[in-house]
């Protein structure tokens, strides 16, 4: 003795599939509903579509799952967001990018170079390596603030940052393309 519970979904995309998949859904419950039933409460009345449509499978089934036991039977939409290829190879290829930079900065470390000393090309300090911090995309002079990397390191890791920035960009276009399917969910209940 107890209340059989379920919800069951069909794949909707025009207005002529939601009209064939109300009478499915419908149907299918009935069917069940005659074989299972004990008789005590069923699909007595004409399900109740809603016109609305929750963000994720989970939320339709939560809002339709509140219903149980009181015989509701009844519908609604879902959306299933389709999983964002591009935006997953985009994700990739800016990681990559990113550890690909931070490697690179440093390798361009100056405490990697053999001498001990390294000069600065602006105020003309001879420098102690060991005071020279590394910062993410720069070493500056910690006496004049002057980046001691060499005009190339700092044209490269310009030109790789730019790389990053576009990613990124093209990352954000791709997440606002979201696409998803449509689904109709139908819930029904009787007594077993
Ligand atoms: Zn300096």
């Amino acid at each position: 003795m107890s209340h059989y519970v379920n919800i069951i979904s069909e794949k909707v995309k025009t207005e002529a599939d939601i009209k064939r998949a109300k009478e499915m859904l419908w149907s299918y419950g009935e069917e069940d509903c005659e074989r299972n039933s004990d008789g005590q409460g069923g699909l007595s009345s004409r399900p109740v579509w809603e016109n609305r449509t929750f963000e994720s499978y989970d939320e339709a089934c939560d809002y339709l799952a509140a219903h149980s036991g009181f015989y509701w039977i009844g519908g609604c939409f879902a959306k299933v967001y389709q999983k964002n290829a591009k935006a997953e190879d985009v994700k990739k290829r800016i990681a990559e990018a990113k550890e690909n930079l931070a490697d690179y900065v440093k390798k361009a470390d100056c405490k990697n170079f053999k001498s001990a000393k390294v000069g600065c090309p602006n105020c003309g300090s001879n420098l102690n390596k060991n005071y020279v911090k590394l910062l993410t995309y720069s070493q500056p002079c910690p006496l004049c603030g002057t980046d001691l990397f060499s005009k190339t390191v700092q044209e490269n890791i310009k030109s790789k940052r730019a790389k990053i920035a576009d990613l990124e960009k093209k990352l954000e276009k791709s997440c606002n393309t979201k696409k998803y399917d449509t689904y109709l969910l139908f819930k029904y209940e009787f007594h077993c």
